[in-house]
């Protein structure tokens, strides 16, 4: 059986979620049972989510609540288009207490001016919560038996609001006494993603993108023989199709590339999305919602063996650059310690480093606490900062065994200034750091060479 996650276009509407329909019957009627589904909000509606929260925390209250009924008529309007028969007064009542609710929840934020992060987590995960709802309706509607399962009481977090960590045993617990059982009765389960709850019964989210590691959880949590993230592209591509004009389809990926791809800005693949399924050996397919004939990209274990020496280039815009520089640094040990201690404090994650003799260069995404670790940092060394940054990364497990793709990558891009440059143990990507009104550029020259 199979797990199908689908992204935000592909539940956008009504005519896309009918696409949904018959893929999902089409899964069942090859495995005989299942499949799961995994739903993200209706596209642009987190973000409008999150507008609403945002108006209504600084007083803009009005702005805010007539956000929400526009957003509570776009789901009613899907309802009646998909569900006009039995299921209809059943989905409309419950889109219509959800919005009562939301419409509450945010006159209240409007009295208190203040959004915390765990009050941002409730309205943000409403956008899954419909959009399931929807689905599951829909599904049953087009004779297709679904169950719709509370994605709260499936994925068990942390309380790190607005980007929880899924604690795993106890998720891979809620799964087998949710998700299975409906399963084992012929059911269709059908869930949000992007929502988990706390033990506490807090609700949580999971990161913007991550009901990508919704699929995963689920297809990890009842061992799935494939985990599909349905999307609107058809399937990872050579480079970001917003950058490259016509990037390759990459038919074969190996875990380890698809992780880093992922995790330097290959958007198609939230970068957590992989941890369950290696942890399980489980096989991830992209494929593209509109185009279900395609064959997509397939993610495994086994590292890819066909001709192109990269297998595809990601980046990252908005990075900051923090340069650490002391003389204390030379022949000394325990400053890189002192450093990274630093980050940990304020849980920024850094992404590369290099260092030479007295100094230490590392880039963060995360801005939030730029000016808090420069001002701890700058207690024992010099420091200082560089932003609107990008880091452009070259992926490929070839470039492990091949040291020439390496230096080709490096010459290809010689007349853009280049300010890190690192090259990980594994071997598996070469990531430069530059300016960000450099990476177009850089980007077309790297593909050029590797992809054309
Ligand atoms: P979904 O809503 O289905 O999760 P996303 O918008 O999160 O979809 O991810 C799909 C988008 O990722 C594509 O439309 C594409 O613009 C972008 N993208 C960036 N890099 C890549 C890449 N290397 N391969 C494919 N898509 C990419
Ligand atoms: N809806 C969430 C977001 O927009 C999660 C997702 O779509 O993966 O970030
Ligand atoms: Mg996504």
């Amino acid at each position: 059986m199979v797990v199908q996650k689908f992204g935000g276009t592909s539940v956008a509407d009504p005519a896309a979620i009918r696409r949904l329909i018959e893929i999902v019957r089409t899964a069942r009627l090859r495995d005989g049972r299942g499949p799961a589904v995994v739903v993200s909000a209706m596209s642009g509606v987190t973000d409008a989510l999150l507008g609403v929260a945002a108006a209504a925390g600084s007083s803009r209250g009005d702005d805010a609540l007539s956000r929400v009924e526009q957003l509570r008529e776009r789901h009613l309007a899907a309802a009646r288009d998909l569900v006009p028969g039995t299921q209809h007064g059943t989905v409309v009542s419950d889109i219509g207490d959800s919005f009562d609710q939301h419409t509450a929840v945010v006159r209240a934020l409007g009295v208190l001016r203040e959004v915390s992060p765990r009050t941002l987590d409730v309205v943000a995960a409403m956008g899954e919560l419909l959009s399931s709802r929807l689905v599951t309706a829909a599904l049953v509607e087009a004779g297709l038996p679904a169950e719709w399962v509370d994605a709260r009481h499936a994925i068990v977090t942390n309380d790190d609001h607005t980007r929880a960590a899924p604690l795993l045993r106890e998720t891979t617990a809620a799964l087998r006494a949710s998700v299975l059982p409906a399963i084992d009765a012929g059911q269709i389960p059908v869930l949000g993603g992007f929502v988990g709850a706390t033990a506490e019964g807090h609700t949580t989210t999971l990161g913007r993108g991550g009901s990508d590691y919704s699929g995963a959880l689920v297809g990890a949590g009842i061992d799935a023989r494939e985990i599909q993230i349905w999307t609107d592209v058809d399937g990872m591509l050579s480079a970001d199709p917003r950058v490259i004009a016509q990037p390759r389809l990459v038919p074969r990926l190996s875990f380890l590339e698809a992780a880093e791809l992922a995790y330097f800005g290959a958007k198609v693949l939230h970068p957590s999305t992989i941890l369950p399924a290696v942890e399980r050996d489980i096989p991830v397919r992209i494929l593209n919602s509109m185009r279900p004939e395609g064959t997509g990209t397939l993610i495994t274990a086994r590292p890819s063996l066909d001709g192109t020496p990269l297998t595809g280039l990601a980046s990252k815009r908005d990075v900051t650059v923090i340069d650490i520089t002391s003389s204390r640094m030379l022949m000394a040990y325990g400053f890189l310690r002192r450093v990274f201690e630093v980050f940990e404090r304020f849980r920024t994650a850094v992404d590369v480093v290099t260092t030479s003799e007295v100094s230490v260069s590392v880039t963060v995404d995360d801005r939030r606490y730029v000016e808090a670790i420069t001002e701890a940092l700058s207690e024992f060394a010099e420091v200082s900062t560089e932003s609107e940054m990008a880091l452009l990364c070259a992926v490929g497990d070839r470039l492990r065994d091949e040291p020439e793709i390496a230096a080709r990558v490096v010459s290809v891009l010689e007349e853009v200034p280049l300010r890190m440059i690192s090259q990980a143990a594994s071997r598996r990507n070469i990531t430069v750091v530059l300016r960000q009104s450099d990476l177009p550029h850089a980007m077309q020259r790297l593909h050029q060479e590797f992809f054309k």
